[in-house]
């Protein structure tokens, strides 16, 4: 067993596979062991019937020069080998409550301008709500790209209040309330418990600007799959770790499922920390932690209903489309198997050849973990006709939901298929298949933040559980391990400076 490795990276989704650019580019040799065939976690693209459809990217904020996530992918030089679409600047998310729909239009100004026509008597509280949320980016150094002294999480009260806190303190409106919160499910926000800067970092990217990538996920990872191998970087698949071996100090190799066992001199896990945990035999780890990390609260799950529509039937749309059955989005999640589902957000993916008509869509709604229990021993592709039935119910639910929004749209529909909570869960290893991992909950900050670090001091955790979701959040939480390595400050400076 030699050592060949500088650093194991257990996981190749957006999480890891950032950190092993930029571990890779300062000298580090580095190996991303994953257990699919497919690289890219949540963020792989699939077909079906032809059709590439994405799993865990369906657009992308702040992504034009000069802006946050713009500077990430600029620095990961992930921008040459993808081609973006800008959404509708006008209405790029649009709510419907029932019989009533609003929109967000694109730019802080044309927010402001846009939803103060739908709600004349607003524009104060409007205006009031830019200031916040454009404030507390600026003030979450990663965010901005401001050098700090160590990134910490900071006992603020957009950490303490929770989102509907601040909207209730914002306009007596409770239209305007649920409309500033509609794609509450771009991060499954729980009310009394999501805090106000969960939701800030999210919409302050996307009102910045919303694209899609063409090509999905898999063109990003793919150019971080590049990038890290022209740099003496190794990526192997098919290779589940199912141990992390321990000495009494340190780690010292993984074990993959196939029997072979790779040593490094330290470790990086992007997987679910109570999986992670689920890894590791060690004294080092007291149960105590070991019991605050498995016992985490997570986000919910959701069903997904992948479309292939008939050929030039039905035109592109070029936003994304939430419903809600009532004015209070905080009810979507919390409904029993018999109303469900009670909001579902629709979107297609971009024609890759261009042209007006879809070719695909997408219909996603929360779905709990209980709802699917009962098949929780069985295996993908195994888990019988009953378990097959239920996925056709709910989808045929959701597709008549379409239709009662979209009239005619199913007479346009070629074929389908369908995820679950447990497809999550088995794809990724994220407990209960949550969408978004760990749950943020302001009335226990530091509790239901995860570090980076752990009792093993040359174990490291990265991902979205470490800081934040989405490709923004995640690509955040890589700084904020390899800062282990490599220093915050020189990383920030290196990506302000390319
Ligand atoms: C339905 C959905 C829609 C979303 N939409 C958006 C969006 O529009 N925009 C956005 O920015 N974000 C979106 N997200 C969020 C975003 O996709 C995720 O936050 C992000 O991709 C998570 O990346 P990660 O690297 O932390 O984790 P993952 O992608 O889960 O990667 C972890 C990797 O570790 C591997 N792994 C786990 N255990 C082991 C093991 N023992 N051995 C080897 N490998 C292992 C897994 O197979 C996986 O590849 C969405 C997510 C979902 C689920």
């Amino acid at each position: 067993m030699s050592q060949r490795y500088d650093i194991v990276i257990i996981g190749s989704g957006i999480g890891g596979l950032t950190c092993g650019y930029i571990l890779a580019k300062h000298g580090y040799k580095v190996l991303i062991v994953e257990k699919n065939t497919r690289i890219g976690g949540c963020l792989q693209s699939f077909y079906r019937g032809g059709v590439l459809f994405d799993t865990g990217m369906h657009y992308v904020g702040s992504i034009e020069q000069g802006q946050t996530m713009y500077k990430f992918w600029n620095y990961l030089d992930v921008l040459p080998d993808i081609k973006l679409q800008k959404l509708d600047e006008e209405a790029y998310d649009v709510f419907r409550f029932k019989d009533r729909e609003f929109h967000y239009a694109m730019g802080y100004d044309n927010f402001v301008e846009e939803l103060s026509r739908q709600f004349p008597a607003e524009r104060r509280a409007i205006e009031s709500y830019i200031e916040k949320i454009k404030q507390i980016s600026s003030e979450s150094p990663l965010y901005s790209l401001t050098e700090i002294d160590g990134y910490k999480m900071i006992e603020t009260d957009y950490v303490k209040t929770s989102v509907n806190e601040y909207m209730e303190s914002l306009t007596d409106d409770k239209m305007l309330q649920s409309v500033l919160t509609g794609n509450l499910p771009l991060y499954a926000g729980v009310k009394n418990k999501t805090p106000l800067y969960v939701h800030s970092l999210i919409n302050s990217s996307y009102i910045q600007n919303s694209y899609r990538v063409v090509g999905g996920g898999d063109s990003v990872t793919h150019s971080l799959a590049n990038s890290i191998r022209k740099m003496g970087g190794e990526i192997i698949r098919n290779a589940e770790v199912v141990k992390i071996n321990c000495n009494s100090e340190k780690a010292t190799s993984v074990e993959l499922k196939n029997g072979e066992v790779i040593e490094a001199k330290s470790f990086i896990s992007s997987a679910h920390p109570s999986h992670t945990m689920s890894l590791l035999e060690t004294s080092m780890i007291r149960k105590a932690y070991r019991d605050r990390v498995t016992s985490l609260e997570n986000t919910i799950s959701n069903f997904t209903v992948y479309i292939n529509f008939k050929e030039n039937s039905v035109k592109y749309m070029n936003r994304n489309f939430y419903y809600y059955d009532n004015d209070d989005v905080w009810q979507s999640w919390d409904c029993g198997a018999e109303n469900w589902p009670k909001s579902y957000l629709y979107m297609h993916q971009v024609p890759q050849g261009g042209g007006e008509f879809a070719v695909g869509g997408l219909i996603i709604a929360y779905m709990k973990y209980e709802d699917v229990e009962q098949w929780s021993d069985t295996k993908v592709e195994k888990r019988g006709e009953e378990y097959k039935e239920f996925k056709r119910q709910k989808a045929e639910k959701l597709l008549e939901m379409l239709e009662r929004d979209f009239p005619g749209i199913r007479a346009n529909i070629k074929s389908y298929s369908t995820s679950t909570p447990l497809t999550y869960r088995d794809y990724t290893y994220t407990k209960e298949g949550s969408l978004y991992g760990v749950l943020r909950d302001k009335n226990f900050p530091l509790q239901t933040l995860v570090s980076q670090r752990t009792k093993v001091p040359n174990l490291f955790l990265t991902g979205q559980n470490i800081n934040a979701h989405g490709v923004l959040g995640v690509t955040i939480s890589a700084i904020i391990t390899c800062a282990e390595y490599l220093g915050v400050n020189n990383i920030i400076r290196e990506i302000n400076n390319k």
